[in-house]
């Protein structure tokens, strides 16, 4: 067992790197549980256009390094380790992560989201053989190619555009007639020349012997299927919460982190920041927002309860 730190954090996203900032600055002593893939969903991101302070945008991954640096300049310790378990039934917490387990007077779980996927027959064996959710990442390996996008979304929108650069032709498939993407994001797809639409549509196979050669996509209004030859598949129906193994903490029924006041969670001393409990917003600067905010709260009441001699406010 490792000697006991303030403030754990788990998750190295934009919330859970804001919040070690605060914490560290405020002299405490963290540990950021980072996972193996440390850094969240920007590092799977282009060119992010709305995070204030980069007038000119700056690319996800480079943003992230940014956050971490910084983190680790006011003395996080940040591990690239896996959160396995926690105890968060008795104080100090107990947490679980690679081969090692740590203990702490606060916990922020700031774990994120994960890519959901369709869980149509022939999708899970071809995921990164022709079936991504990531298009920044695999858009390279479809160069000239032809390739499905399926939501309506604002990601399914900026997932097309990515692959328009290189793809020979881009067909957004969507289960309804109307997308819920910004208006911005809507227009920018529709203007692209190589990005057409696929209404009322959805996947119902995904074929290939090696890799994804079509996809059996069933018309929802007529009932008709048709086998679509196609080369690639990008998922971009949204994200799953990563709270798997957060025993005792309250969750929604979509696995969501229940919220209480001021980013706690059902447990004292264990608060909550980012995309594992918000569905509504789901951006960089309110990610980083929301892990300032609970950092502030994880502060406040460590002091509160005597588990730091000095609260210094940033
Ligand atoms: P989202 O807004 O929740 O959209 C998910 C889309 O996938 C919806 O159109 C939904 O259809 C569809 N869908 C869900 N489950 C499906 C299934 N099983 N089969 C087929 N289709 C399914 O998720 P998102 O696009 O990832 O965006 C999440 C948040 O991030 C949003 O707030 C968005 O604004 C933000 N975002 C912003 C940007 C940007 O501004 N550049 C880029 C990416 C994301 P229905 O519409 O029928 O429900």
């Amino acid at each position: 067992m490792n000697s006991l730190l303030d403030v754990i954090i788990i998750g190295s996203g934009p919330a859970g790197l804001t919040a070690a900032i605060y914490t560290t600055r405020a002299a405490l002593k963290t540990l950021v549980i980072a996972g193996e893939k440390w850094g969240g969903q920007l590092q799977l991101t282009s060119l992010v256009e709305n995070f204030p302070g980069f007038p000119e945008g700056i690319e996800g991954p480079e943003l992230m390094v940014n956050m971490r640096k910084q983190a680790e300049h006011h003395g996080a310790e940040i591990k690239e380790v896996n959160f396995t378990s926690g105890d968060f039934t008795k104080r100090p917490f107990v947490i679980n992560a690679g081969e090692t387990t740590y203990q702490a007077q606060a916990v922020i779980l700031a774990s994120g989201a994960d890519a959901r996927w369709l869980g149509v027959k022939g999708e899970a064996e071809k995921i990164g053989k022709g079936v991504s959710s990531c298009a920044t990442c695999d858009s390279m390996f479809f160069r000239n190619k032809n390739v499905f996008v399926v939501g309506g979304g604002d990601s399914a929108m900026e997932e097309a555009l990515v692959l328009a650069k290189v793809a020979n032709s881009v067909t957004v498939i969507h289960r309804r007639d109307a997308f819920r993407a910004s208006e911005i994001m809507q227009s920018r797809a529709k203007e692209e020349p190589k990005i057409t639409f696929l209404f009322n549509s959805e996947i119902v196979e995904v074929k290939g012997e090696m890799r994804v050669e079509s996809a059996l996509v069933k018309n929802s209004q007529t009932g008709e299927v048709k086998d679509m030859p196609m080369d690639g598949i990008f998922v971009a129906i949204g994200h799953i919460p990563n709270t798997k193994n957060y025993q005792g903490i309250e969750l929604d029924p979509e696995g969501y982190i229940k919220v209480q006041d001021h980013y706690k969670t059902n447990i004292e001393g264990v608060f909550t920041a980012g995309d594992v409990h918000d569905r509504s917003y789901r951006q960089a600067i309110t990610a980083a927002g929301f892990g300032a905010a609970a950092a502030l709260e994880a502060q406040r009441w460590l002091s509160t309860e005597g588990k730091v001699t000095e609260f210094k406010a940033n």
